[in-house]
């Protein structure tokens, strides 16, 4: 079975944990360390032959068209991550579609074909801000991976389909196919297991029996991850311990696991995936 990988691509700096220490009009002016992650992403997934999205802020294509370019040569899908790393519910309904197509510009103007995916930053594709759905039929999506099956005191919508679905936009738009992060249900509740900080503290063997459980109901597993949590030398910065934490923990160990679940598993494209399971 092929299961789908993907890369929100955009700099350690934009991370919602760390946005007290980053403004967004100081973005500029921080050095980039885009290189060190997508370097090394890029290398491990020509060694192992695998497939993967690239969800890109638009900001980042902009400043960095050259990666857009490469993951495009290399066979990978480039779908959008939006602008600059908002919440949905603070862009609003025409702020979102602002945002939106601000970043499809970028893309079209790095050489990527309009996208077919999007995830929102900070999986903010909540109950809060479900009239996202009519936005992104309305502007040709076909795929969304931002709503996130768990209980999290930001984000997530604890009772959502943790496999593919299809969700009817609340307005009427039409419909779309949601892909959301994986999770395995453990005492009854949906525990995220496909990326983020949950993938760098739990044992590689728990992950590892969580995706063969996933794939034993027959379930593509998709995971997500990020350039910045592949470079482990990146500058400290002040922040609360929860969110140190998520964001330090165990930086050096996403590499060696990314290829050892490479070397397991076939991986490729949300696109391939979703066409495989029939939805696209
Ligand atoms: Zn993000």
């Amino acid at each position: 079975m092929q299961h789908a990988l993907s890369f929100d691509v955009e700099e350690y700096f934009q991370v919602a944990n760390l946005a007290g220490n980053f403004p967004r009009e100081g973005w500029d002016s921080v050095p980039s360390r885009l290189d060190i992650g997508m370097g090394a992403i890029l290398a491990a997934l020509e060694r192992h032959g695998a497939q993967a999205t690239f969800f890109f802020l638009g900001w980042i294509a902009e400043r960095h068209p050259n990666w857009v370019v490469r993951c495009l040569d290399a066979g990978h899908e480039v779908a959008s991550h939006g602008y600059d790393h908002r919440f949905l519910w603070e862009l609003g309904p025409g702020g979102f579609e602002a945002d939106l197509a601000r970043t499809e510009r970028a893309l079209s103007a790095a050489g990527a074909p309009a996208p077919l995916g999007f995830r929102a930053s900070t999986f903010t594709l909540t109950k809060r801000s479900w009239w996202a759905f009519d936005t992104l039929v309305a502007r040709g999506y076909r795929y969304d991976s931002s709503v996130h099956p768990v209980r999290h005191p930001v984000y997530g919508v604890p009772g959502f389909e943790p496999g593919v679905s299809t969700v009817q936009a609340p307005g009427g738009a039409g419909e779309l196919v949601e892909f959301p992060v994986s999770t395995v249900p453990f005492f009854g509740r949906n525990w995220p297991v496909g990326g983020g900080g949950y993938f760098r503290l739990l044992p590689l063997s728990l992950t590892r029996a969580a995706l063969a459980r996933i794939e034993s109901l027959g379930r593509p597993v998709a995971l997500y991850m990020h350039p910045w949590e592949f470079d482990p030398a990146q500058p400290r910065c002040p922040a609360g311990a929860s969110a140190r934490l998520r964001h330090y923990l165990n930086l050096e160990r996403t590499l060696p696991r990314l290829e050892a679940l490479l070397a397991q598993h076939e991986f490729t494209t949300y696109h391939k995936v979703l066409r495989e399971v029939g939805v696209l």
